[in-house]
């Protein structure tokens, strides 16, 4: 019988073992086989490592398939970029990974490397920084090919999405969802825990996307995860004859029993076959045509994105200030710092430094109300 030699490092404590410092998971490592490393620890430290150069986190949600939820995801993140910011988009409908096709990387593949595995750069002249695009479709051999997962493997390409594309620095990561509120959804709100996230519904008008569109809203409430608001998609039609406006899908009490829940009706995009043109030609219809019906009736959603992202970034100075506020001001390195001051004047320096610091905090939290 042939006795293998045992590694040391298989001995030691977890806690103690080297990571190897790869950034993609351990399923893409040629060495993976006999690697004796702690392999749930180095994915662990993967998704820890991205999120932590990445702001907000945006879940594009929808009730079901085919409600325009990928349109939106692409056109979201395309109005987050014409206003400067860093943006990625994450294509998690691991049944229909279309964003490919939106961006125009349809039939592209990415490369595997120590750092993790490649994104695609999407930057037409009007955007600053590229959209960096990670998705199942640059993974597979042809985009057509069918998908049939089994669980687990929604499950780990959950976590290669996120920890094994090489994100960067982002502001903003566009997460286009699975439909309805199944596994990936769990898998990946449990990954993301204790990061910036927030979800976007996506619903057609009808009646029959309420009971749906609740489920999902009951899921992020549960979850305390805070919904920035819904897009109902498909909600009018403008005849190209007259210019009338017409509705093919009945309009229920949707958006309003959704606002009863506590979500905001946030942007109403028309059937519009200029935003299905632009999808299938790879040009987001917001960046397409920056003035046009889609980036207008948009416009809400993106800015309540930015408003959610900066209230997230105004309540995280307000923490540190407050930090900063109880034990600064009893620190030795202020004390240090007071020496050179005349004795009698070190208190009224110590409160006026007090007072500034308090009101900073109250300019940070009426600007923070504000955002919400
Ligand atoms: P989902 O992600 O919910 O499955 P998609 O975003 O892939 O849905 O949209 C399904 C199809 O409908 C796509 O061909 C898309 O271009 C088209 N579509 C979505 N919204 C609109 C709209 N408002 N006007 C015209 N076509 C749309």
């Amino acid at each position: 019988m042939e006795i293998k030699p045992i590694s040391l490092e298989a001995l030691k404590p977890h806690s103690e073992q080297p990571d190897c410092g790869r950034g993609h998971a351990c399923q893409f490592c040629p060495q993976e086989p006999e690697c004796q490393l702690d392999k749930p620890r180095h994915e662990k430290l993967l998704i820890e490592s991205r999120l932590a150069h990445i702001g907000q986190i945006i879940l594009v949600m929808a009730n079901k398939g085919g409600v325009g939820k990928s349109t939106v995801s692409a056109n979201l993140a395309a109005g987050l970029a014409a206003q400067g910011h860093r943006v990625g988009v994450a294509d998690a409908d691991v049944h229909g990974p279309n964003q490919s096709r939106f961006f125009g990387f349809v039939g592209s593949h990415v490369r595997l490397s120590a750092q993790g595995l490649g994104v695609c750069r999407f930057q037409p002249a009007s955007i600053t920084h590229p959209i960096k695009l990670g998705t199942l479709a640059f993974l597979m051999e042809k985009d057509d090919t069918p998908i049939v997962w089994r669980d687990s493997y929604k499950h780990d390409f959950m976590h290669h999405l996120i920890g094994s594309f090489e994100w960067g620095e982002l502001d903003y990561l566009v997460v286009d969802m699975p439909p309805g509120t199944g596994n990936e959804l769990i898998t990946l709100s449990d990954m993301l825990e204790g990061a910036n996230v927030s979800a976007l519904l996506v619903t057609t008008p009808q009646e029959v996307a309420l009971m749906d569109s609740l489920k999902a809203v009951r899921f992020c409430q549960e979850r305390g995860m805070p919904i920035l608001g819904v897009v109902e998609n498909m909600s009018g039609v403008v005849c190209p004859h007259c210019q009338g406006e017409f509705h093919l899908f009945p309009r229920g009490s949707l958006v309003q029993r959704l606002e009863e829940a506590g979500v905001k009706a946030l942007a109403q995009l028309p059937l519009d076959p200029e935003l299905a043109r632009g999808s299938d030609e790879g040009m987001p219809d917001v960046l397409g045509r920056p003035l046009g019906p889609i980036a207008q009736a948009l416009a809400p959603a993106i800015e309540a994105c930015v408003r959610h992202a900066h209230a997230n970034t105004v309540e995280s100075a307000l923490h540190s200030l407050q930090g900063a506020l109880q034990e600064n001001l009893a620190s030795d390195e202020l004390d240090a710092a007071l020496q050179g001051i005349p004795d009698d004047q070190r208190e009224a320096v110590r409160a006026a430094l007090g007072q500034l610091l308090e009101s900073e905090q109250q300019r940070l939290a009426a600007s923070a109300k504000e955002d919400k």
